[in-house]
């Protein structure tokens, strides 16, 4: 069967302009349109001829190919399969849905005619979470971590897509790359147009012919990477951290999911966390309560001397400002609170015995607190406050 001419199919001149063409296009479709012509093959067979005329003759290139060599000279270059008939429903509605939708079919297509393109390739990956101890000394001052995750990387072989090779990636026939397909349905309202995703490549516009054999068509695979996380100071026990774009890999190209880092405190050996501030239990001897004594005591950073005045009592509290944590989102700055023990022997030497048995009598041994001498309740209240 010999292929019409595409002038003569749209009813225009050789010299009419790209305006002419749309709008004669235009009509044919509206005349022949599967929806007017419900079961009409031949409608159906000419409607799919406009398509194919307009495809050429509104492309500039393929119009000035036609116009020199007729048929022949646009049957190369255009896509395969593409004589009378090769075209299908969704593709026509996918490439000219501007046409159908702009104005003739804009009361019935409306507010569906999104064509949003198509979607990003591949299955986005999971997300990744891992726990990370540190020490009270890494969080005061935040860390630079070089942790190893295992996890999905890209594929390096086919870099992602699944493929075999280039020539294994090819535009998927079913919504001819778009992604889409537009699907006709007649209601009370009148003729409905919806569009969904493409069943056959899942709106991805491409499918892989041959998959790529290290990653099977997966195009990522698991692997040891080395990831740097940057602690920032001050961070506490249960929080999270979260990585955009450092979890697994996705499926075939598609976006990484987010790599999500769990803090956790190592305990330490002399100091307590309490929120900003820091804890320190100090034991010191009775005669360093009585005579006063000057003491080292560790901090979060480094060591610190603090003053034991004479006469302290066991309980009291020192605070050394600005010795706690930083607020990870703030200026603020916790204190250390040093917690004085007076420490009671529990065995003592005969002579030692002899010695605090002439002090028992002592009237400044006896316990006379003073109205300056804070009770507990006033220490707690002072210490989180
Ligand atoms: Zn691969
Ligand atoms: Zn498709």
């Amino acid at each position: 069967m010999s292929k019409r001419d595409y002038y003569e199919i749209l009813g225009v001149g050789k010299t009419a302009s790209a305006d002419e063409i749309k709008k004669a296009y235009r009509k044919v479709a509206m005349q022949y349109h599967p929806d007017r012509n419900p079961g009409d093959k031949s409608a159906e067979e000419k409607f799919k001829e406009a398509a194919e005329a307009y495809e050429i003759l509104s492309d500039a290139d393929k119009k000035a190919q036609y116009d020199r060599y007729g048929h022949a000279g646009v049957s190369s270059n255009g896509r395969s399969g593409y004589g009378a008939g090769g075209m299908n429903m969704e593709d026509i509605f996918s490439q000219f849905g501007d046409i159908f939708g702009d104005d003739i079919f804009g009361n019935f297509f409306g507010g569906q005619r999104t064509r949003s393109g198509q979607r990003p390739r591949g299955v986005r990956g999971s997300n990744l979470r891992i726990k990370l101890k540190l020490t009270y000394e890494e969080i005061a001052k935040g860390v630079s971590k070089n942790i190893k995750v295992r996890k999905y990387v890209p594929c390096q072989i086919c870099h992602g897509n699944g493929a075999k090779d280039k020539g294994s990636v090819q535009t998927c026939g079913t919504c001819g790359g778009s992604g889409q397909v537009r699907r006709v349905t007649n209601t009370f309202l009148g003729q409905m147009q919806t569009v969904t995703t493409c069943p056959t490549c899942n709106g991805e516009g491409t499918v892989i012919t041959a998959k790529c054999g290290t990653c099977k068509g997966e195009g990522r695979m698991y692997a040891e990477e080395t990831v740097t996380i940057e602690v920032p100071a001050g961070v506490q026990e249960g929080m999270q951290l979260n990585i955009s774009g450092r979890g697994n890999a996705g499926e075939r190209g598609g976006p990484s999911g987010d790599l999500i880092i769990l803090i956790e405190e190592e305990t330490h050996k002399d100091l307590q966390r309490d929120g900003l501030n820091v804890v320190y239990d100090l034991h010191i001897s009775f005669t360093d309560a009585v005579f006063g004594t000057q003491v080292e005591v560790p901090t979060i950073d480094g060591r610190a001397k603090i003053k034991i005045p004479a006469g302290t009592q066991s309980g009291k509290i020192f605070r050394l400002k600005g010795k706690g944590f930083p607020g990870v989102n703030s200026y603020q700055k916790g204190d250390q609170l040093v917690h004085v023990n007076v420490w009671t022997p529990q065995h003592i030497s005969a002579e030692e015995k002899a010695m605090l048995e002439k002090l028992t009598h002592s009237q400044n041994f006896k316990p006379h607190p003073d109205k300056n001498e804070k009770s507990f309740f006033d220490k707690m209240r002072e210490m989180f406050s």
